[in-house]
C-alpha cells in the first residue's frame, strides 16, 4: 500500500479472535461476532469510542479449539493484523450478534497480553513497515526477480478470467498500479486458499518469504483455471452436437442415450410440440411464425426467462381451434320449440331471434349486424343467447364485458410485456376448443375507457365482418379468423353504448314482464330449476300461484325474474333442511312465535301456533310431505315483507303526484312532491336533478303562472301570481339517485297545480309524458316499462302523451285490461284525467290539438 510507511498502529491493541478466516493487510473481511468477548469488544470499543483510533483493533485469527471461547482465554496467535473496523451490523437474530466489517493494514506482532476482560488488549509491535524494505537494497535485486515472478503470474492469472467483469478489469489495474510488496497478502486473499494457507502468508512476516510462498499458491490456481477451461470447451463442443443431432434423431425417432435425463425429457417435448404444430391445421402465416419461434426454442437454454415465454406462446398456438368447428344443426322448427320450451312470454325477441336463425338457414355465411339484447337485468337476456347456442348446436361462451377499460382486455398484450398474455377473444376460443361457437359480449353498456386505450374500439373489429376473418390479437400476432363466431351482445341501456359500436349491432329491446308473466315463468321454469338444484320433488314441496304473486308484490320489485329466483332459491334452502330433517327423525319440530292474528285458513290449533312450514308438516299426514308454503311460511323464511302498497297512503295531502320513471333496471313509479311557504318567488330542486329536468319544473310553473287564472289557481295570499311571497320546493325521491330526463314534465305539472288548488290527486293515477311552454303534451320513450312498472305498483289510470299510443300495442292483453289508460295531448287533458271530477276550467274552453 502506498500509505504503507504512514501507518502507525497504536502500540496497544484491543483483540479480537476470529473464528471463520484469516485477515491478510489489504483485504477486507466480513466477520460474525458471538462471542462474549469480542461483543464486549465491539461494545465498548467500537460502539463507544468517538476516536479513529478506537476504530483500529488487533484481529487474531484463532487456532486453538474454536468452542473453547467461553471463561479462559486460548493461547494466542502470536501474529496479527491490525485492522480498521470499516462497519459494524448488530442483529437479535437468531441469537444477539454484531457483523463486523474489517480491513487489514498491516501485521503486528503481540508483545505482551495486558489484560483478558473484558476483552483482552496486548501491547503489540508494528511489523509491516514500508522503509524495511525500500531502505534494504541489498535484497532489492532478489526480490525485484521474486516480485517481478509474481507480478507474471498474478497477470497471468488475472488475465484468464473474464475481463468483461468490471471487478477482474479492476484488479488488472490494481496490479500495475499497487507498490509490489502488498501483492501476496492481496491476491492470498483472492485466490481459493485454506485458512492454514492464509495463516502462513500472515506468518511470512519477511518479505521474501512471502513472495515465495504466495507463487506455489498463484500457479495452482492458474493450473486450476487452465483445467476448468479445458473441461468446459468440449462440453460446449458438445451442446453444439447435440444440437446438430437434434433434427436427424427427430427423423429417425431413435433416442439416443443422452446423460442428461432432463435435457432429454425436455428435448423430447420439444419434439413433440414441433410435431403438434406440423400437424395442427394453422393458417399457413401461423405455421411460418411457429416453425420460426420452435427453431429459437431449440437453441435457447432452458433456463432463459424466454424459453418458458415462447413454449407458452406455441403451445396457445397448438391448442387453438384453427380449423375446428362444430357442425351447425339448424333446423328453424326445432329451435321454435326450443326457445318456447326455455322461455316464457318475450314474444318479440324470440321472432327476432328466429328471423335471424332462418336467415342463417339460408343463407350460410350472414354477415348481418350482431344482435344486442338490451333490457333491465333478469329478463333472460343471457339465458336466450345460451338456447341460440343450443338451437345451432354450438359451443356457448360468456365474455363479461362489465369494468373493462382496456383494450389489452379484449385484443392482448404484446408478448414482450412481462406477465402477457391473448384477450377474451383468443382466450375463449381456447377454452371452447372450436372456431364457430357463440360468443355472448355481456354488458357492453358498462365497457370503460382509459389510459390504456380504448377497447370499444378493439369490439369493432371483433364484431365486424368485414374486418373479423382477420382478426389480430397482440399476443397472437397472427390474424385469427373469427368470422365464423356467432356474437350476441347484451345491455341495460343502449345510452352508454359508444355510438360506433352501437351501429354495428342491432337492437332488440327486452323489457320487463308483468306479475301474470312472472307467475308463469317462476312456475315453469324457476320453481323447477330450483327444486332440482336443491335436490328436491313436487312431492315434498309445493308453491302455489297466490305465493308465487306474494312474493313478486312483497318481497321483490324488479323488471326481471332474477330476485324471485333467488327468493325461491332460499324457500327451497329452508325446505331442504326440514326434509333432510325429517328423514332422520320423526319428532316433530317444536316453534313457536308469529303471533297477531293473521288470517289462517286452515289452521286449527291447541298452542296457538300458526300454520308455517313446520306446522303445514305437522298438518299433512304422512308428517312433512308435501310441504306447502303459504304466506305464514313465506314470513317465516324470507322476513317481514319488503315492499308494501304505500301509493294511497303518499298521495293524502296536496302536491303529490306520480310520474313514471324509464331506468336502465326497468321501469319505476316516482313520487314528486310540492311544498309552498312564504319567500321571495324562489324555486328549490332536490333529488340530484339533471339539467333537463330543472328546466322541466322551470316550464311547468311557468305554463302554471300564465293559466292561473284560467284554474283558479291562487298562492297562499291569494293571489294569481303564484310566485307572489311564495317560494316553492319541489322534492323527488329517491334523492341519492341521479335523475334527468322530460318525461317527468306533466308530473311536474299535476303535482303544482295540486298544490296551488290544493285538491288531492287520484291516488291511482301515474303519468308520463314530456311538457312544452304553450303546455303541449309531447312523447317520451320507455313506455312499456314504465306501464309495467305501474302495474306493478297496483296503479290503474296512467296518463301517457297521445303520441305514444302505438307503444301500448307492445304491452300483454291482461296488462292493459288491468290498466285505464288516458292520451292526453294538451296538458288540460292531463289535469283533467289526474284529478277526481276533472280540473275546473274556467269556460273559454281552448282546445289545443297538437299539430305534431
Ligand atoms: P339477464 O341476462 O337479462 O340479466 P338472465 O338471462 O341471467 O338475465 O336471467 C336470469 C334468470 O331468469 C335465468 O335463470 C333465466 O333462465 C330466468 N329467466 C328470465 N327470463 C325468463 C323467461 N322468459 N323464461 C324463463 N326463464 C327466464
Amino acid at each position: 500500500m502506498a500509505a504503507g510507511s504512514a501507518i502507525q498502529i497504536p502500540s496497544r491493541l484491543p483483540l479480537l479472535l476470529t473464528q471463520e478466516g484469516v485477515l491478510l493487510p489489504g483485504s477486507t473481511m466480513r466477520t460474525s461476532v458471538d462471542s462474549p468477548r469480542n461483543m464486549q469488544l465491539v461494545r465498548s470499543r467500537l460502539l463507544k469510542g468517538t476516536s479513529l483510533r478506537s476504530t483500529i483493533i488487533g484481529v487474531i485469527p484463532n487456532t486453538s479449539d474454536p468452542t473453547s471461547d467461553c471463561d479462559e482465554l486460548p493461547s494466542l496467535h502470536r501474529i496479527g493484523t491490525a485492522a480498521l473496523a470499516v462497519q459494524v451490523v448488530g442483529s437479535n437474530w437468531p441469537k444477539p450478534h454484531y457483523t463486523l466489517l474489517v480491513t487489514g493494514l498491516c501485521r503486528f506482532q503481540i508483545l505482551q497480553l495486558l489484560k483478558e476482560k473484558p476483552y483482552p488488549v496486548a501491547e503489540v509491535e508494528q511489523l509491516d513497515r514500508l522503509e524495511q524494505f525500500t531502505n534494504q537494497l541489498k535484497s532489492e535485486e532478489e526480490l525485484g526477480e521474486l516480485s517481478e515472478q509474481f507480478y507474471k503470474y498474478a497477470v497471468q492469472l488475472v488475465e484468464m478470467l473474464d475481463m468483461s467483469v468490471p471487478a477482474v478489469a479492476k484488479l488488472r489495474r490494481l496490479l500495475d498500479n499497487l507498490p509490489r510488496e502488498a501483492l501476496p497478502d492481496i491476491l492470498t486473499s483472492i485466490i481459493r486458499t485454506s485458512n492454514q494457507e492464509k495463516l502462513q502468508i500472515l506468518d511470512a512476516v519477511r518479505l521474501e518469504e512471502r513472495f515465495k510462498m504466495t507463487i506455489p499458491l498463484l500457479v495452482r490456481q492458474i493450473e486450476g483455471l487452465k483445467l476448468l477451461q479445458k473441461t468446459r470447451k468440449p462440453k460446449q463442443d458438445d451442446d453444439k452436437r447435440v444440437v446438430a443431432i437434434r433434427p436427424n434423431r427427430r427423423i429417425n425417432h431413435i433416442p439416443s442415450t443422452v446423460e442428461d435425463e432432463e435435457e432429454e425429457e425436455d428435448h423430447d417435448d420439444v419434439v413433440m410440440l414441433e410435431k403438434k404444430i406440423r400437424t395442427s391445421s394453422m393458417s399457413e402465416q401461423a405455421l411460418k411464425v411457429c416453425l420460426k419461434e420452435i427453431k429459437r426454442l431449440k437453441k435457447m437454454p432452458q433456463s432463459m426467462p424466454e424459453y418458458a415465454l415462447t413454449r407458452n406462446y406455441l403451445e396457445l398456438m397448438v391448442e387453438l381451434p384453427w380449423n375446428k368447428s362444430t357442425k351447425d344443426r339448424l333446423e328453424i322448427r326445432a329451435a321454435r320449440i326450443l326457445l318456447d320450451n326455455d322461455h316464457y312470454a318475450m314474444e318479440k325477441l324470440k321472432k327476432r331471434v328466429l328471423e335471424y336463425l332462418a336467415v342463417r338457414q339460408l343463407k350460410n355465411n350472414l354477415k348481418g349486424p350482431i344482435l344486442c339484447f338490451v333490457g333491465p337485468p333478469g329478463v333472460g337476456k343471457t339465458s336466450v343467447g345460451r338456447s341460440i347456442a343450443k338451437t345451432l348446436g354450438r359451443e356457448f361462451h360468456r365474455i363479461a364485458l362489465g369494468g373493462v377499460c382496456d383494450q389489452s382486455d379484449i385484443r392482448g398484450h404484446r408478448r414482450t410485456y412481462v406477465g402477457s398474455m391473448p384477450g377474451r377473444i383468443i382466450n375463449g376460443l381456447k377454452t371452447v376448443g372450436v372456431n364457430n361457437p357463440v360468443f355472448l359480449l355481456d354488458e357492453v353498456d358498462k365497457l370503460g375507457k382509459s389510459l390504456q386505450g380504448d377497447p370499444a374500439a378493439a369490439l369493432l373489429e371483433v364484431l365486424d365482418p368485414e374486418q373479423n376473418h382477420s382478426f389480430t390479437d397482440h399476443y397472437l400476432n397472427v390474424a385469427f379468423d373469427l368470422s365464423q363466431v356467432l356474437f350476441i351482445a347484451t345491455a341495460n341501456t343502449t345510452a352508454t353504448i359508444p355510438p360506433a359500436l352501437l351501429d354495428r349491432m342491432e337492437i332488440i329491446q327486452v323489457p320487463g314482464y308483468t306479475q301474470e308473466e312472472k307467475i308463469e315463468i317462476a312456475h315453469r321454469h324457476l320453481i323447477p330449476k330450483q327444486l332440482e338444484q336443491h335436490g328436491l320433488t313436487p312431492q315434498q314441496i309445493q308453491i302455489p300461484q297466490v305465493t308465487t304473486l306474494d312474493i313478486i308484490t312483497r318481497y321483490t320489485r324488479e323488471a326481471g325474474v332474477r330476485s324471485l329466483d333467488r327468493k325461491l332459491g332460499a324457500i327451497c334452502r329452508a325446505v331442504a333442511v326440514k326434509v333432510a330433517e325429517g328423514q332422520h327423525k320423526e319428532t316433530k319440530p317444536d316453534r313457536a312465535e308469529v303471533g297477531e292474528g293473521e288470517d289462517c285458513k286452515e289452521h286449527v290449533t291447541e298452542d296457538a301456533k300458526p300454520e308455517s312450514i313446520s306446522d303445514t308438516a305437522d298438518l299433512a299426514l304422512p308428517p312433512e310431505m308435501p310441504i306447502l308454503i303459504d304466506f305464514h311460511a313465506l314470513k317465516d323464511i324470507l322476513g317481514p315483507p319488503m315492499y308494501e302498497m304505500e301509493v294511497s297512503e303518499r298521495l293524502s295531502q296536496p302536491g303529490v303526484a306520480i310520474g313514471l320513471a324509464w331506468t336502465p333496471l326497468g321501469g319505476e313509479i316516482m313520487f314528486v312532491e310540492a311544498s309552498r311557504m312564504d319567500g321571495e318567488g324562489q324555486l328549490t330542486l332536490t333529488g340530484q336533478l339533471g339539467d333537463v329536468m330543472k328546466e322541466s319544473a322551470h316550464l311547468a310553473i311557468s305554463w302554471l303562472r300564465s293559466n292561473a287564472k284560467r284554474y283558479q289557481l291562487t298562492n297562499a295570499s291569494g293571489s294569481f301570481d303564484l310566485l307572489d311571497n311564495t317560494d316553492i320546493h319541489l322534492h323527488f325521491p329517491a334523492g341519492a339517485v341521479t335523475k334527468d330526463g322530460p318525461s317527468a314534465g306533466v308530473t311536474i305539472v299535476t303535482c303544482l297545480a295540486s298544490l296551488f288548488s290544493g285538491r288531492l290527486v287520484c291516488s291511482d293515477v301515474a303519468m308520463t309524458g314530456e311538457i312544452t311552454l304553450r303546455g303541449l303534451v309531447l312523447p317520451v320513450g320507455g313506455i312499456k316499462d314504465k306501464v309495467l312498472a305501474a302495474h306493478r305498483a297496483g296503479l290503474k289510470r296512467i296518463i301517457i302523451p297521445r303520441r305514444n299510443e302505438k307503444d301500448l300495442e307492445e304491452i300483454a292483453v291482461n296488462v292493459r285490461q288491468d290498466l285505464n289508460f288516458v292520451m292526453a295531448s294538451c296538458l288540460d287533458e292531463v289535469l283533467n284525467a289526474a284529478f277526481d271530477g276533472g280540473f275546473a276550467v274556467k269556460p273559454r274552453v281552448e282546445h289545443l290539438n297538437s299539430k305534431l
